[in-house]
């Protein structure tokens, strides 16, 4: 193995589930050493070919015996993740158990269907003797690198289609919520998933490094554009294939005739949901001029009224950010913007102190400002005052970032003209946030948000590799490409381009019946 010389042979620093709430550190794990990645690397090569030998069939049952397992027991499940996350328990029903039971099921329903063989038929003639097929072979062994803002969720759709599609995985959870990612697994196993096939390697970026470089044959990554770039660089060295998740910007316009009752909660709730530390939340907001004022007001009251505290008290809307290191990035970013002019127009009550950061919604922001350039992964939001519909799309293209985008307008045909503007993967009339929440749906961003698609059919072709297999029906036919080069081979040649490509009948007449002394009798055949 190659990079896992980077680890020490001995265990580094345990990682740890934390409640964000109460700074309680409730299990600690050991981090693996570079014998034990090692290790799982040699299991899940020698468990992965019976595995890939089962049918699509059997392996999508598995799946779905992993959806009735975690169903009967989703209130432990969102409890753990509330416990080593913070979000409130609804929340972690909601957007962890109920979007991963989505996802379990439509893997187990249409991965037969998506990794079934394909017999396309040529558009040329000269191709009707042959059959052609193509396979979605396993990649091998992969790679599944997973962040802490929704870790069951966010695994669980790289977990589920890569295992389905025959691959074994070595999985490397956030180190800021390893309990969540061995629960995943636990589940998995408990739904009778091979033993050997699936590894958990619970520990931080150096136990990640050591995974991409564990000869894996393909990396699954979801996280910051930091880390993605070095993945990304790493599997390059080695000529293989990864799909990375990386972080957004996303703008939300609302435009003059939106129902702004309806956007001011939306955007309320898209922004400020798990503590603002959600990929695909609008952390730009472009307000149409004529109804900037209303607007603002509207949103500011909701800000207000949101109550923050511990996820595990009833009522919680808010609950604290992840670590005290997130919160100061996000104070940074704060007083950047105060610092360059923003005034606060709102804030939410409730905790402060310790990892809760005060929701908070700004004004008066400018371009260059951090909240307008970088990714803002917590609960704090700039609304900007734009002329017309055309400068919210000309600001909010002005971003490297390109994951998910949000419009908000009654007019429902003129905000799809607008999405079709928008650089980004997924844009939302009417809604916001939920880009990943659809299993159906392909999800990817463009632009530094990433690499590829995870979700939907593309998200399950995604974890195969196409082989094709052309076979001539026919034993021991020449094909008329093969030498024999000369006169008449070119003009009959170019008798079946006629026949085939040109317009002028009497050319299309003599090249059809050049086609036929081509396919049918070669001269002097080589
Ligand atoms: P991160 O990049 O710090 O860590 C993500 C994972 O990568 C962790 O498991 C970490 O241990 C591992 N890692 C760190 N260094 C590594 C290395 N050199 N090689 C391999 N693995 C390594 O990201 P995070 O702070 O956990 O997550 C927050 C970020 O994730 C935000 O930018 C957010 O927008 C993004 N995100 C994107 C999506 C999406 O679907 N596009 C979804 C959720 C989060």
């Amino acid at each position: 193995m190659n990079g896992t010389t980077e680890l020490p042979a001995t265990p580094r620093r345990p990682v740890e589930s934390r409640d964000p709430a109460t700074g309680e550190v409730w299990r600690s794990f050991e981090s693996p050493d570079a014998a034990a990645v090692e290790a799982a690397m040699t299991a899940a090569r020698a468990a992965q070919p019976h595995w890939a030998a089962e049918s699509v069939a059997h392996r999508a049952r598995v799946i779905e015996r992993f959806r009735r397992v975690l169903f009967a027991r989703r209130h432990e499940v969102a409890e753990v993740i509330r416990r080593e996350n913070g979000k409130p328990t609804e929340e972690a029903l909601a957007t962890e158990v109920m979007i991963t039971l989505d996802l379990a099921r439509f893997f187990a329903r249409h991965a037969p269907r998506v990794l079934a063989d394909q017999h396309p038929i040529s558009g040329n003639i000269g191709m009707w003797r042959k059959t052609m097929t193509v396979h979605h072979d396993p990649f091998g062994v992969v790679a599944v690198i997973s962040p802490w803002n929704y870790p069951f969720m966010l695994a669980a759709g790289l977990l589920l289609p890569a295992l389905v599609a025959g691959n074994g995985v070595l999985f490397k959870p956030s180190e800021y919520a390893p309990s969540s990612g061995l629960l995943l697994a636990e589940l998995l196993a408990e739904a009778r998933l091979p033993a050997g096939l699936l590894h958990v390697l619970t520990g931080d970026g150096t136990t990640g490094a050591a995974v991409v470089e564990a000869e894996v044959d393909k990396v699954f990554f979801i996280g910051s554009g930091a880390t993605g770039r070095r993945i990304a660089q790493s599997c390059a060295m080695r000529m293989i294939e990864c799909v990375l998740e990386l972080g957004g910007s996303d703008p939300a316009i609302v435009l003059a005739d939106a129902d702004l009752d309806n956007a001011a909660s939306g955007i309320a709730w898209g922004r400020f949901t798990n503590a603002g530390q959600t990929c695909t939340a609008p952390k730009r907001v472009f307000v149409e001029d004529a109804v900037f004022d209303a607007f603002a007001a509207k949103l500011a009251e909701r800000v207000r009224a949101l109550r923050v505290g511990p996820g595990a008290a009833a009522g919680t809307d808010v609950g604290p950010v992840i670590r005290p290191a997130q919160r100061a990035a996000i104070q940074r970013q704060l007083d950047d913007a105060l610092a360059g002019g923003a005034n606060i127009l709102a804030q939410a009550g409730g905790a402060s102190g310790g990892d809760f950061f005060t929701p908070t919604l700004i004004t008066n922001v400018t371009p260059r400002m951090q909240v307008m350039t970088d990714e803002t992964f917590g609960p704090l939001l700039p609304l900007v005052r734009v002329r017309d519909a055309d400068e919210a799309v000309k600001l909010a293209n002005e971003s490297r970032f390109g994951l998910s985008a949000s419009i908000w307008s009654r007019n429902v045909a003129g905000a799809r003209r607008i999405a079709a503007r928008l650089q980004t993967g997924t844009a939302l009339i009417n809604d916001t946030t939920l880009a990943a929440g659809i299993a159906e749906l392909s999800y990817g961003g463009v632009k530094e948000s990433g690499l590829g698609h995870t979700h939907g059919a593309a998200g399950i072709l995604s974890c195969a590799r196409t082989r094709a297999v052309i076979a001539d029906r026919f034993a021991g036919f020449r094909q008329p490409w093969w030498f024999g080069y000369g006169p008449r081979h070119a003009a009959d040649l170019d008798g079946f381009l006629n026949f085939w490509h040109g317009r002028a009948l009497g050319a299309r007449i003599v090249g059809a019946w050049r086609s036929m002394r081509l396919l049918f009798f070669p001269e002097r055949p080589v």
